[in-house]
Formats: C-alpha cells, structure tokens, sequence
C-alpha cells in the first residue's frame, strides 16, 4: 500500500508542470468530441433496415443535388465531388436509424473516411450550416437521428413484398 501511494505521488509530482497545459488540452478535447444533444439516437437498438435504399435515398440524393454534403476541409466549404452514397450522420453500429433526417449524401472518399465516429456538435452544425444554402425551399435541414411512429410501422411489414408473392406463385 505505501508502495503504491509513493508511486501515486510520484506521478503526480511528475505531471504537476504539464497541468497548465494538459488540463486546458483534454477539457478542449472533451469540448470538441461533445455530441449534439438531443440529436442522437439515445440508447435505441439497431434499425433492422441497414442502407439507404428506394424512396429515403432518393430524396436524401435529390435535395443535396446529388453533391457531396461533407465540408472541403474539416468544417469549412463544401465538397466538390459528386455524391455517390448515402451515408447515415449518426452511424447504424451506434443505432442511428436509416431514416432520411439521419441521411446525408457523400463521395466516396468522405464516406470512407468518416468511419464509425457519433458525429460531434459541430460535425452536425456545419452541415446544417451548409444545408441551409442548397436545400429545397421548406425542407428541414436539422440532423434527427431518431425514427418516428411511420418509420416503425413501416419497419414490421416486409421490405420486398413483391418477391413474396413471386415466390408463392
Ligand atoms: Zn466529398
């Protein structure tokens, strides 16, 4: 026990001359990688529905003019690229649903280079920002990663009834 709070003290006198910076640093990260609140998900289960397909993609693809929607460099100016695929803003691991309000179109290169992150507060501020300059007029640029009663409805009756009825006959 003395051991180890000698070896506890021992640290701290060694960081001690880092704290002016270190504590600044890490409340900066904690800062920065915040979510927007009330946006997420919550503690929702995956969505059995996986990719953007049918109607929800083409509508996330039509209101941003089949363009890129990420920012040219971290949180300024827009893509040039074309869109390619629809991405989920909040990600499905994480339980972002597969609903237009938590869609957005990508190239290919941003949509790899995202990966599995939850999307910080600025993330989905900046797109809002950039939204708001090419959206249609009355469509609702705001980030909700949550389904609403249509969307669960929708998700107990098979996706495909057309191949159903194929395979009866
Ligand atoms: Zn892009």
């Amino acid at each position: 026990m003395d051991v180890l709070l000698r070896a506890l003290e021992g640290a701290l006198a060694m960081l001690q001359p880092a704290l002016p910076w270190l504590v600044p640093l890490l409340v900066a990260v904690a800062v920065l990688r915040f979510p927007m609140p009330g946006r997420g998900p919550g503690f929702a289960r995956r969505d059995p529905w996986r990719t953007f397909r049918f109607g929800p993609r083409a509508t996330v693809m039509e209101r941003a003019a089949r363009r890129c929607e990420s920012a040219a460099f971290i949180a300024w100016g827009r893509c040039d690229a074309p869109a390619t695929e629809v991405d989920h803003v909040f990600p499905w691991s994480r339980g972002g649903p597969t609903v237009e309000s938590n869609g957005q179109a990508l190239c290919r290169g941003h949509n790899r280079s995202k990966g599995a992150m939850r999307p910080p507060w600025w993330y989905v501020l900046g797109l809002e920002r950039r939204r708001r300059s090419y959206f249609p007029a009355g469509a609702d640029v705001r980030v909700f990663a949550v389904m609403s009663d249509d969307d669960r409805a929708a998700r107990t009756v098979p996706r495909v009834p057309e191949r159903r009825s194929r395979m009866r006959s």
